[in-house]
């Protein structure tokens, strides 16, 4: 089986060879955690997650990397108080270390809520300082930077004039790029409108500030991503990921640092996620297009007219490829939640199907499972994978109606590989199992509470909490091993 990736440098899909035969080391570019991740961010992570998972299932050991943008970065205009970190400590009046505790926490459980695994390494800007004044030092030692009035600069015009080409991964054309900008960022400070900061003076305002050769500063956003992913994966590492985005500058930028510094491509296939969009227009904080994780899973939004369990969010991001665009609306939700519901009934009839020998089946398990794992190898393709699934689903529905039957061997296989692919690869959960597991948990407290009150001799309350019990339909039995329920 031949692994194809899409690598958006190449411009198209190649064989898939790590570096080290059996191992990928994977980077991918994460959240700037001054304020809540929306939804189209974790549209994003989600994508990668999946590409997590796959690797993971098809036997890599996976060295997974996903950094955390904690030291501010500037906007374009280079203006100190459009800085989004400072801007959002003033805004909450907290200190801006409290600001990134508060936005990791919640990123974290959002991520957590649709059921994403962690990184392997989760490194964060402000732990990797000195790194970043190494390399900034490295490239100054090296021609490629110049220092100007306190900040430190990457000169492409030099990167150009060695034989190296900024603009290889966006396809830009450096001229084209010199013509269309302004020079905001630098101040008259750059030598060229297209350097790009590694390493940024602070003013007076700026309160995120460290020490370097070149005075009180911070690092250049790009400059982070080089330092944490080389540290972390090696000069060159197998697959850098990020939302299509970040393509230009930041991923073209890392590129022209990683080749300066050590004179090696930094990454053997880049990958970018296409983005979510709502109203056929890209979610974004800034044009206020956006809606947050909570406010779609608790249904406190004037968008969606029903509350969605995040495992059918999931469903429904991974019916769309991660290189296409997807629009989320109301109708393509409640599409995914009966397709979830299809797929989860499928599994649970599987778990009660009685094998037969007797009669032939139409189904071959072998070549579904060909197509499942052709479509997962063909650059995660989640929708054809999906919709493989729904074959076996059809199948199920059809054993269950007995107009086909299955052997013992091929039962077991076919409930292993549906159940690796939906709960493994996709990431799924079973809502109801969930549920249940809730409520054995929920009916354990109440249990315990009752055993408290009865042994402070509060009769009145333990048989209130029998009683109400009862009447809901759950029954207490006292026996020797304790105390147990059954629900009718
Ligand atoms: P940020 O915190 O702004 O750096 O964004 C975190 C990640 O979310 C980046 O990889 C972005 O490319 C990605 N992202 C931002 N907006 C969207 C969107 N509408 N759809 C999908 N991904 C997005
Ligand atoms: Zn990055």
């Amino acid at each position: 089986m031949q692994l194809k990736i899409y690598n958006s440098l190449a411009g198209e899909k190649e064989i898939f060879k790590p570096i080290l035969e059996g191992n990928v080391g994977m980077y991918v570019c994460g959240p700037t955690v001054y304020s809540n991740v929306h939804l189209g961010n974790v549209r994003t992570f989600l994508s990668f997650d999946f590409i997590y998972r796959s690797l993971t299932h098809l036997g890599y050991k996976v060295r997974y990397v996903r950094n955390i943008t904690d030291a501010g970065h500037l906007t374009d205009d280079g203006d100190v108080n459009n800085d989004r970190f400072v801007k959002q400590t003033r805004l909450e009046k907290l200190e801006p270390m409290e600001i990134v505790q508060k936005y990791t926490v919640d990123f974290h459980k959002v991520l957590d809520m649709f059921n994403l695994l962690p990184p392997n390494i989760e490194p964060t800007a402000t732990g990797h300082i000195v790194e970043q004044i190494e390399l900034t030092q490295k490239l100054i030692e090296t021609g490629f930077a110049y220092e100007s009035n306190g900040s430190v600069y990457f000169d492409v015009l030099e990167y150009n004039a060695r034989g190296l080409n900024y603009g290889e991964l966006s396809k830009r054309n450096i001229e084209e790029l010199f013509a269309n900008t302004r020079d905001l960022d630098g101040q008259g400070e750059k030598k060229n409108p297209q350097d790009f900061a590694l390493w940024k003076k602070a003013s007076l305002a700026h309160i995120m500030r460290w020490n370097s050769p070149w005075g009180e500063g911070f690092p250049g956003w790009h400059l982070e991503c080089t330092a944490m992913s080389t540290k972390y994966l090696g000069e060159t590492f197998d697959i850098h990921g990020g939302g299509m985005d970040l393509k230009f500058p930041h991923h073209e930028c890392e590129i022209a640092q990683g080749k300066a510094c050590n004179g090696a491509s930094p990454v053997n296939y880049w990958m970018h996620a296409n983005m979510l969009t709502m109203n056929s227009q890209r979610m974004s904080k800034s044009t206020g297009n956006y809606i947050l994780p909570m406010q779609l899973v608790s249904g406190e939004n004037d968008f969606f007219e029903k509350p969605f369990h995040p495992a059918i969010v999931r469903f429904c991001f991974l019916q769309a490829h991660y290189r296409s665009v997807l629009d989320i609306s109301n109708d393509a939700m409640l599409a995914s939640e009966k397709g979830f519901s299809r797929l989860m009934e499928a599994l649970k009839i599987l778990n009660s199907i009685t094998p037969n020998d007797e009669k032939r089946s139409g189904f071959s398990l072998e070549d579904w499972k060909t197509k499942a794992y052709d479509a997962l190898t063909d650059d995660f393709n989640s929708p054809v994978l999906i919709a493989h699934l729904f074959e076996a689903v059809k199948f199920i529905f059809a054993l269950k109606d007995e107009k086909e039957s299955i052997s013992a061997k091929d039962l077991e296989d076919l409930r292993s590989t549906l159940n690796a692919f939906v709960f493994d690869v996709l990431g799924l959960q079973n809502i109801e199992e969930n549920n249940n597991e809730k409520l054995d948990q929920t009916l354990q407290v109440l249990i315990e509470l009752r055993n408290q009150a009865r042994r402070s001799k509060n009769f009145d309350l333990s048989d209130q909490i029998r009683d109400k019990l009862l009447a809901e339909g759950i029954e207490l039995k006292d026996g020797r091993e304790g105390t147990t329920y059954s629900i009718s």
